[in-house]
């Protein structure tokens, strides 16, 4: 597992992360004035006031899983964008339009300035939810595959810095959710975010798309590791998870065969009461 994680923060860490992911289609239709306001689920924060930290959903109530996309950008990846290498993955979003698969993006907000249709594009299709990924995917712990650090002064701007990149591009409702860069998190990160009301995100099962080239290879490990209420995280990028898109496209038939619903983050926070896993400090 460390190595699946360390392969997987290599992703972002290298580099050539990911972006983008998204399509010009667009979205959807208002809902209808009755419609009760809705509020995202969140964890309460523990005790001492900790950001509460999600790892997957309840393991007895049903077979749901949630695909998660991280769509990474460094703040000096601009250059390379501007050059033309791409950090989005558009096919990536209309397979899953196509496959009618909910997911949720962990979006850099450098992603969102990049890519500013692709992101509102996904931020106002019902079928995705947008949730952060940090502003430009400098890491919230000293240690951390190498990347830059987010001072801890800082670190509630960065990801408030994040949100205002996604309702500039149009992303109207993003959620309360945060996924650290590299998932590297410690006790001094949780409290810093803890004014920002967001509930980190982690998962348990790694894709292993990051720089992976054989889709035969990511929907194996994917497959093998998706249990009832699981968070798979995957990349939304084609220059760093090449496979992805195909992998998806094995992944998404044989989990249905076996009788596994698509859902979002947020289905499954807001079914964490009963057997969710938490870590400890977040209660
Ligand atoms: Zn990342």
């Amino acid at each position: 597992m460390i190595i699946l994680l360390r392969r997987v923060a290599a992703v972002c860490a290298l580099s050539a992360v990911l972006a983008a992911c998204g399509t010009g289609r667009p979205p959807r239709a208002a809902p209808p004035a009755s419609a009760p306001p809705s509020r995202p689920p969140t964890l309460v924060p523990g005790p001492a006031g900790l950001t509460p930290v999600f790892e997957h959903g309840p393991r007895t109530r049903g077979r749901t899983v949630a695909l998660t996309f991280d769509a990474d950008m460094t703040a000096g990846q601009g250059a390379r964008a501007a050059a033309g290498e791409r950090f989005d993955h558009p096919r990536l979003i209309s397979t899953l339009r196509a496959l009618k698969v909910p997911a949720t993006v962990f979006m850099t907000g450098r992603w969102a300035e990049q890519y500013p249709d692709q992101a509102r594009s996904i931020g106002r299709d019902p079928l995705f939810e947008v949730a952060n990924h940090s502003y430009s995917h400098y890491a919230y712990t000293r240690d951390c595959y190498g990347l830059p650090t987010v001072p801890e002064g800082r670190m509630r701007s960065d990801v408030e810095r994040a949100y205002a990149a996604f309702r500039k591009a149009g992303v109207t409702d993003p959620m309360p959710y945060f996924r650290f860069p590299g998932g590297c998190y410690d006790r001094r990160a949780l409290k810093a975010l803890t004014p920002a009301g967001v509930t980190a995100v982690q998962w348990d099962v790694v894709g292993g798309d990051a720089f992976e080239s054989d889709p035969d290879v990511v929907a194996r490990q994917v497959l093998d590791g998706v249990r009832p209420g699981s968070v798979v995280v995957l990349h939304c990028t084609r220059s760093a998870a090449p496979a992805t898109e195909r992998a998806v496209r094995a992944i998404v038939p044989e989990l249905r065969r076996e009788g596994y619903r698509f859902v979002k983050v947020s289905e499954l926070i807001g079914a964490a009461d009963s057997g969710a896993r938490t870590r400890p400090e977040a209660r």
